[in-house]
């Protein structure tokens, strides 16, 4: 089957031409920013609902932390969030529906509410985006967020047993292509794969992706992130950054890059790696800064921001945002500081 060929969604060629004409920005953590409203486990389950009888999404779990599950039961505090985001000068604005899984859901004994949780995480982000819209004039895109479930597809769990898995690569696509056809079917304009810490689960999301697109007839862009998980600058299944690229390149990703884990000067010189073999656009989202022992991020706005600006400067970003600690100030001081600078040139091969 090849994806490729279906035509492109309208929104695809409006990306590609502002992709062409400035750096983008991509929004900031929704995590955070949820972490920071102290919500109860009343607010998680809209007052007991999701433990009530007469819910169609009934679990007995204890939902609290289940930051997904609010665009069902607070959805306008998470399209409030979303709006600050875009108001700050995001292009691109995250669906809250990182652990939207059978997969991830399945802690929280929500498996059964997947489908909705993406519709739904799709058409509150739409209404941010909108609404953004309809104030400033500029147009914003949604991105549905795949993130890489809490399993692994390469690496066994069991020390004892290496080659044990704890999930195969088809439980994958067919958890994604759930995932993903709720995330078309609420609005979304892209697919974003992301924290990408094992490259197998990011293949099966790819796979999953393009048969979700068969099924609708047409191609939507699709943005791949990976995360590095150790000072030696590979993800957590052994990959270097331009082994990564190697193995995702088939997907022709409107962008490719890196996120979370690192803060941005850390993440500078496996991004410039990154940057020198990949021939699509480059994305970039690091933390504000490394976690604290409290598990907290210090970096104020103004230093994310200025170490963003080198990457723009040298030339290796062709979008920019933030990932966990970053809030929607370091969003507009990212997006002041890249403002000034090209994005970077892509470079033509024979064979794209
Ligand atoms: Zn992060």
């Amino acid at each position: 089957m090849n994806s490729l060929s279906l035509p492109r969604s309208l929104s695809y060629d409006a990306l590609i031409q502002a992709a062409d004409e400035r750096i983008l920005i991509l929004d900031g953590a929704m995590g955070t920013m949820i972490q920071t409203l102290n919500m109860t486990e009343e607010d998680f389950t809209a007052n007991g609902h999701i433990h009530g009888p007469k819910c169609r999404h009934h679990s007995d779990h204890p939902q609290k932390g289940n930051n997904d599950l609010l665009v069902l039961t607070q959805p306008q505090t998470v399209e409030d969030l979303q709006l600050d985001f875009a108001l700050a000068g995001a292009d691109i604005l995250e669906t809250n529906t990182f652990s939207s899984t059978t997969i991830a859901q399945a802690d929280y004994g929500l498996e059964d509410a997947v489908h909705d949780l993406n519709v739904a995480g799709a058409q509150v982000a739409r209404r941010a985006a909108d609404r953004a819209t309809a104030q400033d004039g500029k147009p914003r895109w949604v991105a549905g967020a795949v993130g890489p479930t809490n399993r692994t597809a390469s690496i066994s769990p069991d020390v004892n047993d290496p080659g044990y898995r704890a999930v195969t690569f088809d439980d994958l696509r067919a958890a994604y292509g759930q995932q993903i056809d709720g995330l078309i079917a609420g609005g979304s304009d892209l697919i974003l794969i992301e924290t990408i810490f094992d490259t197998l689960n990011a293949k099966a999301a790819i796979f999953a992706a393009f048969e979700s697109f068969a099924k609708v007839g047409r191609q939507l862009p699709i943005m791949i992130s990976g995360t590095i998980t150790d000072a030696s600058g590979r993800t957590l299944s052994g990959q270097t950054p331009t082994a990564f690229w190697h193995s995702v390149r088939h997907a022709r990703p409107f962008t490719v890059g890196l996120n979370c884990a690192l803060g941005a000067d850390a993440m500078r010189p496996h991004l410039a790696e990154l940057a020198g073999v990949a021939d699509t656009r480059i994305c970039a989202y690091p933390n504000a800064g490394l976690p604290n022992a409290f598990g907290q991020y210090d970096e104020t706005p103004e230093q994310t921001a200025k170490l963003v600006e080198v990457f723009a400067r040298e030339g290796l970003i062709n979008v920019a945002g933030g990932c966990c600690g970053t809030t929607p100030d370091h969003i507009r001081a990212i997006a002041e500081h890249v403002a000034p600078y090209a994005p970077r040139q892509i470079k033509e091969t024979a064979d794209v």
